[in-house]
């Protein structure tokens, strides 16, 4: 986990790859977040992912956020279990 590496890294592959998308983990749509953004939902399926930009033109997926997948998936549940 070294910062100066991944830094480095980063630069090297700057040049002639700046897509700017990234790929939904969970439906595999591919999403345009607006540039910075720290976490960007998905329009296909909800879910909401934290961003991690790896250089100012490509985003990485770092993680789900939590709180809004979690309601996701509770209300989906909800929608499961009908009623008792
Ligand atoms: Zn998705």
């Amino acid at each position: 986990m070294s910062k100066k590496t991944e830094e480095s890294a980063a630069k090297k592959v700057v040049k002639g790859r700046t897509s700017g998308q990234f790929r939904c983990l969970n439906c595999f749509e591919r999403l345009t977040p607006p540039p910075g953004a720290k976490t960007f939902t998905c329009p296909n399926c909800g879910y909401a992912w934290r961003i991690y930009w790896f250089n100012p033109g490509e985003p990485r997926i770092r993680g789900p956020v939590w709180d809004v997948n979690e309601a996701q998936t509770q209300k989906s549940m909800a929608e499961n279990k009908g009623g008792k």
